[in-house]
C-alpha cells in the first residue's frame, strides 16, 4: 500500500449548526495528482480551510503523512509542508517575476543562504529552472504588474513550488481564464504532479478532463463518489448534482 499524504477522517465543521464539511472520509497517496469538484457551496473551499488549519474540525482528524493537525496553527501547518494557492493571485507586483521566486525561496533558507545569495548559483539556477517551468522566461524580468491574467497564475503556482510544500493545494486555478491560458495551466500541473502531490479545486469541467486522474467529488460536505473522469462524467448522482446544474 502507498504511503498517504493527506486523509481526513470523519471530519464535520459546523457553523453555528450548519454542517458545511458532513463526516468527511477523504485520502489521498503520496505523489498524487487529485481533482476535487462539486457544486457551489458544495464545501470545497471549506475543505482547503481545514486541511491548512484556517478553521477547526468540529468533529474528526486531519491527518498530514499520518500526523494528526489537530490544534496546530496555520503557520505551523505551512511549516510541515503543506502550501495553499488562493484563487486570486498574491504577487508582489511591483516585483519582476524573477524577483517574486526569489523572495519565496530565500524565505525558507537559513541566513547564510540568503546574505551570500549573490554568490549562490545553485539558487539562480534553480529560480531560472522554475521561470522556464512555468512559462515566463521571456518575461522574467519585466513588472508582474505587466503579466496577464493566466501568466500571474503560472507566477504564484511558481512560488507555490518554490517553497517546496509536500503537498500542494490549488483553488480554482483556471477560473475567469482564457481557454488557452487554462491550457497552459493544465499542462503545468501536469509538468508539476510528476513530482509533487496535487490536490487542485475546479470547477471547469473541460480542465478537469484535461488534468484528470482520480476525482472526487464533494457535495454537501461529503464525498458524493470518486473515480476517473469517465466514471464520473457518467455516474448519474454526479449528473444531478453537478452537471445538471452547470446546464441551468
Ligand atoms: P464551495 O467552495 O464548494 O463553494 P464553501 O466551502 O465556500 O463551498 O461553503 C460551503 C458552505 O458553507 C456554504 O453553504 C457556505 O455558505 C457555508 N460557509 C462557508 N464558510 C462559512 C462561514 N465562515 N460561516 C458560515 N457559513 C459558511
Ligand atoms: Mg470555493
Amino acid at each position: 500500500m502507498k504511503a498517504k499524504i493527506l486523509e481526513t477522517e470523519n471530519v464535520t465543521v459546523s457553523f453555528d449548526g450548519f454542517k458545511a464539511i458532513n463526516q468527511l472520509n477523504f485520502s489521498m497517496d503520496v505523489g498524487e495528482l487529485r481533482v476535487v469538484i462539486g457544486p457551489n457551496g458544495a464545501g470545497k473551499t471549506t475543505f482547503l480551510d481545514v486541511i491548512t488549519g484556517k478553521v477547526q474540525p468540529t468533529v474528526g482528524r486531519v491527518l498530514f503523512k499520518g500526523k494528526n493537525l489537530r490544534s496546530l496553527s496555520e503557520h505551523q501547518i505551512a511549516r510541515l509542508g503543506i502550501g495553499r494557492k488562493f484563487q486570486t493571485p498574491r504577487i508582489y507586483l511591483n516585483l519582476t517575476p524573477r524577483e517574486n521566486l526569489e523572495i519565496t525561496s530565500n524565505r525558507h533558507k537559513n541566513v547564510f543562504a540568503t546574505l551570500f545569495k549573490a554568490s549562490q548559483p545553485a539558487e539562480k539556477n534553480y529560480i531560472k529552472g522554475l521561470l522556464e517551468t512555468v512559462g515566463l522566461t521571456p518575461k522574467a524580468d519585466i513588472p508582474a504588474a505587466l503579466l496577464s491574467h493566466g501568466e500571474k497564475q503560472r507566477l504564484e503556482i511558481g512560488m507555490l513550488v518554490a517553497q517546496s510544500p509536500d503537498l500542494l493545494l490549488v483553488d480554482e486555478p483556471v477560473a475567469g481564464l482564457t481557454d488557452e491560458e487554462t491550457h497552459n495551466i493544465g499542462e503545468l500541473l501536469l509538468t508539476l504532479a510528476q513530482n509533487h502531490s496535487i490536490l487542485v479545486i475546479e470547477h471547469d469541467m473541460e480542465f478537469v478532463r484535461q488534468i484528470a486522474r482520480q476525482v472526487t467529488v464533494l457535495h454537501e460536505g461529503s464525498v458524493l463518489c470518486e473515480g476517473n473522469f469517465s466514471e464520473i462524467q457518467n455516474d448519474p448522482r454526479v449528473i444531478e448534482v453537478y452537471l445538471g446544474q452547470q446546464q441551468e
